[in-house]
């Protein structure tokens, strides 16, 4: 593969400071040279690819990631629950629309079956499908038929400590890299769910342990401040949602900063409040299934665990019907509007610190880091919901390989004589 230079672009490097003009040089599958101004980098023997002005910035990184959730911008799927075949295809079709709008890697937050995930993961990793990075994930595991908890959670649940340890265990031997676990129950499950804990302190703590011995990572659905206090003290990874998050559950989260991650999910509750009329839920439901309120409290939580330098990062439970995959940039403009991050931060948040979750040299613009890049027509600092629009991404690039590719390429850098040839 020859190597290949972005000329003439501005560039977020994924730190959150500000767009500079430069290039980049690209060998393999990773960035090794970044040059700013007029400074220039190698160009020998390389493709050269002009941006004409356009942003330069890293893949995305989706933090709350639900491939297997069927529906998606391209097909709206009115059921969580599929023949394996079908289901398997729909989420690999996920992948492949995540990456489409510019998400070049995914954690998942769990998944409608056990298996699928890391064999997609492996797919997409040996270059057979496309899609983004993933961090695969087990079942989303949780009390199946208590406070609403629907089908696909896991009908033959163990509650023993035994059970749960062999679970975990069973989780790595599968190869995943995460597993989910519902710790508290959801008021989309049924109302006053949010406040129902799944696993008591002594399962929590036994579910760590075992996750620490398998090397396995642990993430969790958390909506109760107790669940949230849980999650930290057993050493969960990644805690989503933290919507009812007391002063005592973000004073845990802040004690815990350089080791655990939040994606609070605010995609789901908003197009439960203001996009899901056409599915059935209106107003009076929205506030039934507790998304109105839900989001007005994170309205408090999320700029409140900013303040305190918690990572809180975008990824919006999207999947749904009225949530559909590929429209997971809109977390984004979510951040903007309603928790108070400046565009920057809210780029950093799905860009450098994404890549600290997925725990791989994603995220940054940078020597060393893997060439996982977007080019965007347009200043996405200055309008973060040009993001949405698929078409303001002229080109995608994952593992030095282009998925997209609008932008021209020089022939002028070609040896003489040989520019003209073929
Ligand atoms: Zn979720």
């Amino acid at each position: 593969m020859k190597p290949i230079v972005f000329t003439n672009a501005e560039i977020f490097d994924g730190t959150g400071a500000a767009l500079f003009p430069g290039e980049i040089r690209i060998e393999n599958d990773t960035i090794v040279a970044v040059a700013r101004g007029s400074d220039t980098v190698v160009r020998d023997g390389a493709e050269i690819f002009d941006c004409e002005g356009q942003t330069l910035m890293p893949g995305m990184v989706e933090a709350h990631a639900h491939l297997t959730w069927p529906s998606s911008v391209e097909r709206v799927i009115n059921t969580m629950k599929l023949p394996i075949e079908e289901h398997v295809l729909v989420t690999a079709q996920n992948a492949r629309i995540t990456l489409d709008h510019g998400f070049t890697s995914a954690y998942s937050a769990g998944a409608l079956g056990e298996g699928i995930e890391p064999a997609l993961r492996d797919m997409i990793d040996a270059g057979f499908l496309p899609g983004p990075r993933l961090r695969a994930s087990s079942l989303e595991k949780g009390s199946e038929g208590v406070m609403g908890v629907p089908e696909g959670h896991d009908p033959t649940h163990d509650r023993s400590i035994t059970g749960l340890r062999k679970y975990v265990s069973e989780s790595k031997l599968r190869g995943c890299d995460t597993i989910k676990f519902l710790m508290s129950s959801d008021e989309g499950f049924a109302p006053g769910g949010a406040q129902i804990l799944m696993y008591s302190e002594e399962e929590a703590q036994a579910i760590g342990e075992a996750a620490r011995e398998a090397g396995i990572w642990l993430a969790c659905h958390a909506q109760a401040s107790e669940a949230i206090k849980r999650a930290v003290r057993a050493g969960f990874r990644a805690i989503y949602h933290c919507t009812y998050a007391d002063e005592e559950a973000l004073d845990m989260l802040e004690a815990v900063k350089d080791r655990v991650f939040v994606a609070p999910a605010p995609g789901l509750l908003y197009a439960r409040c203001h996009e899901a009329q056409a599915f059935g839920i209106g107003p009076d439901e929205a506030a039934r299934m507790g998304a109105t309120s839900g989001l007005q409290l994170m309205a408090q939580v999320v700029p409140a665990m900013r303040q305190r330098g918690i990572r809180v990062l975008p990824g919006g439970d999207y999947g749904f019907p009225y949530n559909p995959v590929g429209r997971n940039a809109r977390d984004l403009d979510l951040f903007v509007r309603l928790f108070g991050f400046s565009t920057s931060e809210a780029l950093a948040a799905a860009t450098a610190r994404g890549g600290e979750l997925m725990d791989m040299a994603v995220g940054q613009i940078r020597p060393d880091f893997l060439a996982d890049l977007l080019v965007v027509a347009g200043d996405p600092i200055a309008d973060v919901a040009i993001l949405q629009d698929k078409s303001r991404l002229t080109a995608i690039m994952k593992n030095g390989r282009f998925h997209k590719n609008q932008i021209k390429q020089h022939v002028a850098h070609s040896r003489p004589g040989r520019a003209l040839a073929a």
